[in-house]
């Protein structure tokens, strides 16, 4: 099948020296292309500003920001979307092509919404993720069917050992139906083969 991931973060500049980001290593969604590719799919990786290395039968496209990720996703044309990326939910309203000085800023900032890519592609099979805080909930389900997404991976990154940056997640994945797996805390890798094991 051909698939495309998205990883890591994404950055919303304000000039070429400043941007609003967020800790997203792009661990998981790398750990998730590599699988996919190791499965024999043809895999297309959006990744985002991250220090990791390109899996082996993976495709990498390098973005910077929201709407980048969004048009390089669409532009793959894909069966399947598994979207693993942090993307920031908000950029500076405007953004300057030269480095702002101190003075010509007032200390307010106003952001607008960035598209939200795995509700925005349509026509393609969707796996989304969720960070939450605790039991997978009803938060997720309700993100799950108003992304259009097979299932949620949700994400418990207050639990010890998973999240930002770690090598385990603690997570469940939350079907449309309502259905709901729940794992033990499990390497990034295994996250992946569980997910992989879904896409039949
Ligand atoms: O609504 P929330 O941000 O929690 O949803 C997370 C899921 O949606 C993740 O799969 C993430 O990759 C995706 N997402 C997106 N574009 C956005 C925000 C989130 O694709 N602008």
């Amino acid at each position: 099948m051909k698939i495309v991931v998205t990883a890591g973060p994404t950055r919303e500049h304000l000039d070429p020296v400043r941007f609003l980001s967020n800790p997203s290593s792009g661990k998981m969604g790398f750990a998730v292309a590599a699988e996919a590719a190791r499965r024999g799919h043809d895999v297309t990786l959006v990744a985002g500003p991250v220090a990791l290395k390109t899996p082996k039968g993976v495709k990498r496209v390098d973005v910077v920001s929201a709407r980048e990720m969004f048009a390089a996703v669409k532009a793959v044309k894909a069966e399947m979307l598994i979207s693993v990326a942090a993307v920031a939910d908000w950029r500076p309203a405007k953004s300057s092509a030269k480095k702002m000085k101190k003075g010509e800023m007032d200390g307010t900032l106003r952001l607008v919404r960035n598209p939200d890519i795995l509700k925005g592609v349509k026509g393609l099979r969707k796996i989304g993720f969720a960070a939450e805080t605790g039991e997978p909930t009803a938060e997720a389900m309700r993100k799950c069917r108003a992304k259009g997404a097979e299932f949620i991976v949700a994400n418990d990154v207050a639990a010890k050992g998973a999240g930002f940056g770690k090598d385990t997640n603690l997570v469940s994945f939350v079907f449309s139906s309502g259905e709901v797996k729940r794992f033990p805390l499990m390497t990034k890798r295994m996250v992946a083969k569980r997910i992989l094991d879904e896409v039949k």
